[in-house]
């Protein structure tokens, strides 16, 4: 299991490495993954949790 930062762009989207794809903030916000953020900062960010080795289902999960 490892961290990962993910930046948020201006259009509030997130590329999620779970999905594959650019998700909405608000996605994450809801997330189980999520372990920590900062939408305040200059750079805005978002921290979930990967597995390394144990790719979870692409689609409709999390
Ligand atoms: S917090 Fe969840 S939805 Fe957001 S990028 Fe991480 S895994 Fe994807």
């Amino acid at each position: 299991m490892s961290k990962a930062k993910h930046l948020i762009d201006e259009d509030a989207l997130v590329y999620c490495p779970i999905r594959g794809m650019a998700v909405d903030v608000e996605t994450c916000l809801g997330c189980r993954r999520l372990e920590e953020y900062d939408l305040d900062s200059r750079w805005p960010y978002v921290m979930c949790r990967v597995e390394d080795d144990q790719p979870e289902q692409r689609a409709g999960s999390g």
